[in-house]
């Protein structure tokens, strides 16, 4: 195998190894990872906790084990397989969710690759960036504009971008309700006040400080999620995974508004008056992202830069930063640094 490598003395890795539903994320060291055709070898400054995380630990979505989980990677390119023309040795790069596609199936000919049919996903279906190292696809990573730092980009990688795909499907609306303000909602807010539309944020009922922080971040309102918000949406997301949203969420957008879910997961929707969705109201999912949506959602942070707040984590610590991710206590995102 050719392979293009420099600085590379360590020989072996760190990386947090997910293994068994129930059971804590364990340290383990690895053989360093060489690079197959196609592949760089990064070596990780900061990796992004994300929901979806949460979801793979608590066994809510069943993929590959064991599994090095983390899919909001920024790193540095160490080596480089054959064929890989993107990115030099030493370039900072983004790795995200979308690790590879077959390019062969009906979903990829269209361009719509977050559907494809036999995709693998970083932290998922192959190791992502819990880790001191990480190899990925290069033609699957992204150039992170030279403003952010690592640690603060991270979240860019699913939160930002993940989001960013759920406010592209929302089409023209101005008016958005945003229902659970955690990594994706922060950074979202910024984005699209940035382009002049009005956002409500929804935050779990009496959580006064999640409410303070959507206003600094330019929501023009901010209550629970069983209030009514003061003016009637466009359109609403519901990033928290809580099904007994999707109604609430139909309640408060207009005729012809939309509800989109941005989760991977969610608990499932109770029945509701067929009232609720009549008036050509659109109920949406997002699934996964395409390469493109990574390039204009870049272009989108160069143009209105985003600040995101991110409370770090030394890498072995990863099980204590799901751990509050799961209680609601990180406001912002969660980061581990190896
Ligand atoms: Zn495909
Ligand atoms: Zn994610």
């Amino acid at each position: 195998m050719k392979v293009l490598a420099r600085n590379v003395e360590a020989t072996t890795m760190r990386a947090m190894q997910f293994a068994r539903v129930g059971h804590p994320l364990l340290l383990v060291e690895r053989p360093m990872p060489l690079p197959g055709e196609g592949q760089i070898l990064v070596k990780v400054s900061a990796c992004g906790v994300c929901r979806t995380d949460l979801h793979i630990v608590e066994g809510d979505i069943r993929g590959t084990l064991p599994i090095v989980p983390g899919h909001e990677v920024v790193g540095r390119v160490l080596a480089k397989g054959a064929n890989v023309t993107r990115f030099d040795l030493d370039d900072r790069v983004g790795i995200p969710w979308l690790a590879s596609t077959c390019g062969r199936c009906p979903y990829c000919l269209k361009r719509d690759e977050n559907l494809c049919d036999d995709p693998a996903f970083t932290g998922f279906s192959v190791d992502g960036g819990y880790a001191s190292h990480v190899v990925a696809d290069a033609d699957f990573c992204f150039a992170i504009p030279p403003t952010i730092d690592d640690a603060h980009a991270a979240p860019l990688l699913c939160a930002g971008l993940i989001g960013y795909r759920a406010f592209s499907m929302c089409g023209d609306a101005r008016r958005i309700g945003f229902y659970g303000f955690g990594a994706s909602a922060h950074i979202l807010a910024q984005l699209a006040t940035g382009l002049g539309c009005r956002i409500a944020a929804f935050t779990r009922p009496g959580d006064e400080e999640g409410q303070e922080f959507a206003r600094k971040l330019g929501c023009v309102w901010a209550g629970g999620s069983n209030m009514t918000p003061p003016f009637e949406l466009d359109a609403a997301i519901i990033f928290a995974p809580v099904g007994e949203l999707v109604p609430q969420a139909l309640a408060a957008v207009r005729k012809g508004g939309k509800v989109v879910c941005a989760g991977i997961h969610m608990s499932d929707i109770p029945a509701f008056p067929y009232d609720l969705l009549w008036g050509e109201r659109k109920l949406l999912s997002v699934a996964n992202l395409t390469r493109a949506d990574g390039e204009s959602f870049f272009a989108a942070i160069a143009a209105f830069p985003v600040q995101t707040k991110v409370e770090t984590f030394a890498l072995e610590d990863a099980n204590r930063a799901l751990e509050r991710l799961r209680e609601g206590s990180i406001k912002g995102a969660a980061v581990l640094i190896p």
